[in-house]
């Protein structure tokens, strides 16, 4: 799971992991003590290709320097929580299409540079992760994360469905209008399509909005003023609404639980969505829904996590 270019330590309450973000906006980087703390955080825009790599370094790199000396030392490894298909046994990117990247070691090159061990893991397991255990690790649940792109996660009998290809959980690519809006993937009206934070974005634009609006937050914070982001929200919403009920039709989960940098908006994402769902809702079960307090966090603690599994005693399955 890890490289590990010198002896791995064990973790202390002091213990410190550099954590990193990459999303199809922006690469987050972060100094996360044990129990989650962020002591630190930036972030630079993420471009593709191998420079994404450089660009985790320096970051990295800049987080290290910005730290005192006694901290400093406390640092003891780095989690990278990276998109598409990830090799988590050698830290490779696979395929990763909206990095342009392919068969890329991500792990080794940056274990070298910054002499600490790295782990990787794929970007949606790892909040999804963060956000299942935050939520006490309940038995049965739909975790989904709402950020540029929408993935999810689902829980039975307490263990993740990862499928017999490992990519179960593509929430984002379940067609909700076939006469949507185009996607990332090709098709038209995936929920991503829709409800990802680009798509919204994007929809937004196209139909003639302020061109002030960059994000989401602005976008909901507008739309009790603006029709435009009135319409784009309750679309985003409606199609979340019936992703979730596709999944909870064959799946049944006990309850869904939402993260990302989508979710910090709440009350008014999670208002509209339970009563949309159960608006839609036929004879399928509408379970309760609920916001994870990691929000945009998730995919960071994440990414924590798994640097302090692979130094520490944490977690059952630390490496030692
Ligand atoms: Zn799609």
């Amino acid at each position: 799971m890890s490289q590990a270019p010198q002896s791995r330590r064990r973790a202390t309450d002091r213990t410190l992991a550099l954590a990193f973000d990459v999303g199809g906006t922006s690469v987050r980087g972060a100094v996360v003590g044990v129990d989650d703390v962020v002591m630190a955080e930036s972030r630079v825009a993420t471009r593709t290709g191998p420079a994404v790599l450089d660009d985790i370094a320096q970051l990295a790199e800049r987080l290290l320097a910005g730290l005192g000396p006694a901290d400093r030392v406390e640092v003891a490894g780095v989690g990278v929580a990276f998109p598409g298909l990830v090799d988590t046994e050698s830290g490779t990117s696979l395929k990763a299409v909206n990095l342009g990247l392919v068969d890329t070691p991500v792990a080794a090159p940056l274990a070298e540079r910054l002499g600490l061990p790295v782990a990787v893991s794929h970007d949606t397991a790892a909040a999804a992760g963060a956000i299942w255990a935050d939520a006490g690790s309940p038995a049965s649940a739909l975790v989904a994360v709402l950020g540029t792109g929408v993935a999810a996660v689902t829980y039975v009998e307490g263990r993740p469905i990862v499928g017999s290809s490992g990519q179960a959980g593509e929430l984002g690519h379940l067609v909700v209008d076939p006469t949507g809006p185009l996607c990332s993937c090709g098709l038209r009206g995936c929920v991503e399509a829709r409800a990802g934070a680009r798509g919204m974005l994007e929809t937004y634009a196209a139909l003639g909005g302020d061109t002030a609006v960059t994000g989401v937050a602005q976008l909901v914070a507008r739309a009790g003023q603006d029709r435009l982001a009135a319409q784009v929200w309750s679309e985003a919403i409606t199609a979340l609404a019936d992703g979730f009920l596709a999944v909870g039709a064959l799946l049944a989960p006990g309850e869904i639980l939402l993260g990302g940098g989508v979710a910090d908006a709440g009350s008014d994402l999670l208002d509209p969505l339970q009563a949309r769902m159960r608006e839609r809702a036929g004879v399928t079960a509408v379970p309760p829904v609920r916001l994870s307090a990691l929000g945009g966090r998730a995919g960071l603690v994440g990414a924590a996590r798994l640097a302090l599994a692979s130094i520490g005693p944490r977690s059952e399955e630390g490496s030692g």
